[in-house]
């Protein structure tokens, strides 16, 4: 029987208006990633047909999460969980705690993990969550019930075959154990594989701390070839110094390389022989941010984009790399550690002074991979040695980052475009061989 075809996303949208949550103003991340797409479409070939899917996330959930506080008060907190994608496999991706979140925030970074997690041909689709809370303003203890009553308030589509968080910005192993504990007492069972990013001791899994910053490393390593850039000569300047920019300033680091500038909520710090990275891990460790780190001149926040460097890593939030800045800076390479950090103005900007951008969506999925490892061995209940976890990581980030390289040339487009062709054929196909039910 002949399939009646499925209207182009214009036409689409214009006998079916979107839900007025998907009606982007082209602001902010969510329309960010819309024009992302709608730079990929051209490429798709037959598969653009179902195109229009990557435009609606399949489900979005917001939660109210009444807690009791220290004070006596009940304070109230805002929580979304968004499944943007699950043609390819459940969903996947972390959960961020931060004051700003919004949905449309949250709707575009759940729309990343899908292409990311495509990208590097893990078997899941893409999901994010978020709670509009500032952790540095809550006791523990408040932390504490936040996380387990958002994450009971979610249980109703999370579980280790429908959607697994993680840890993302201001969330980390506590937080990931505490989810696990929930979800399990809610379901009378012992779940480890519903959440990964978890303590060791609980089903983690051994190099998932830094293996975001590994693969940031990794195709940092991988791209500066392709460009004639040594490494173990280059100046860095990393934006966030966290998990992600710690590790990755740390690896950059051990190659002899030079983190001459970091940047973070405490301030941004120079030095152009280079930062003493170990010290400075010991410091933000202790204090929670580079501010006060001895022996370094403190710079103007603006300044870090002129830094004199060769690489450039925005290891923070969205938005950083935008119309503003993207004309000053002087790295031949930028590494996004972060999700969404170039605007698509910035993206032009770059290309035509011909920065190479290793956009997000593979040069930071080095952390979905391992948490991908974390899964499956909590799953079979065996657990895998470090060496063999961070070979597998390595080998896995390689062979992307070589198909997406081939993918620009073939294509003659961005790193970021080729990725979002690589990934988004992935996905549709899926799409297109799983049908429409009903
Ligand atoms: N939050 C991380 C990311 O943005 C990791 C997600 C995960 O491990 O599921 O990729």
């Amino acid at each position: 029987m002949s399939q009646a075809p499925i209207p182009s996303a214009s036409a689409a949208a214009g006998t079916h208006p979107l839900p007025s949550y998907l009606q982007a103003d082209k602001l902010g991340p969510w329309g960010n990633y819309l024009q992302q797409v709608d730079r990929v479409i051209p490429h798709l070939g037959s598969l653009g047909r179902w195109a229009e899917t990557l435009k609606r996330p399949k489900r979005i959930l917001v939660v109210d999460v009444p807690i009791n506080m220290d004070d006596g008060t009940i304070a109230h907190f805002e929580g979304y969980r968004v499944q943007h994608n699950v043609s390819r496999g459940p969903g996947k991706g972390g959960v961020r705690f931060h004051q700003d979140v919004t949905l449309s925030e949250v709707m575009a970074l759940s729309a990343w993990m899908s292409i990311k997690n495509a990208a590097v041909n893990v078997p899941f689709g893409g999901a994010k969550g978020g709670i509009r809370v500032d952790p540095k303003t809550v006791s523990q203890g408040e932390l504490e019930r936040i996380t387990r009553r958002y994450t009971s308030e979610i249980g109703i589509i999370i579980g280790p075959t429908k959607d697994i968080p993680a840890p993302d910005v201001n969330t980390n192993e506590q937080v990931m154990a505490w989810m696990m504990d929930t979800y399990s007492m809610n379901t009378g069972s012992t779940s480890t594989g519903v959440v990964t990013g978890k303590p060791v001791d609980l089903g983690g899994s051994l190099g998932r701390r830094d293996a975001t910053g590994r693969g940031v490393f990794t195709v940092g390593v991988e791209a500066a070839r392709h460009i004639d850039l040594d490494i173990s000569t280059s100046r860095v300047a990393v934006q966030g110094f966290g998990n992600v920019g710690g590790v990755a300033g740390r690896l950059f680091h051990e190659t002899g390389a030079r983190i001459v500038a970091v940047q973070d909520h405490g301030g941004t710090i120079y030095r152009e022989a280079g930062l003493d990275v170990p010290a400075l891990i010991r410091h933000v460790a202790e204090t929670g941010s580079v501010g006060g780190f001895p022996n370094a001149e403190v710079i103007a926040n603006e300044l870090f984009w002129e830094v004199d460097c060769d690489i450039m890593i925005p290891a923070a939030l969205e938005e950083q790399i935008n119309a503003a800045n993207a004309g000053r800076i002087k790295a031949r390479m930028i590494i996004e550690g972060a999700n969404g950090p170039t605007t698509p103005e910035a993206d032009d900007i770059l290309q035509e002074r011909n920065v190479l951008v290793l956009p997000d969506v593979i040069a930071n999925a080095g952390g979905v991979t391992v948490s991908y490892f974390e899964w499956v061995q909590d799953f079979s209940s065996f657990f895998w040695d470090e060496a063999e976890i961070n070979a597998r990581l390595v080998r896995i980030m390689k062979e992307a980052f070589a198909g997406v390289w081939q993918v620009a040339q073939d294509h003659k487009v961005t790193l970021r475009t080729a990725t979002f062709i690589v990934a988004c054929k992935r996905i549709l196909h899926t799409r297109q061989l799983r049908g429409l039910y009903p």
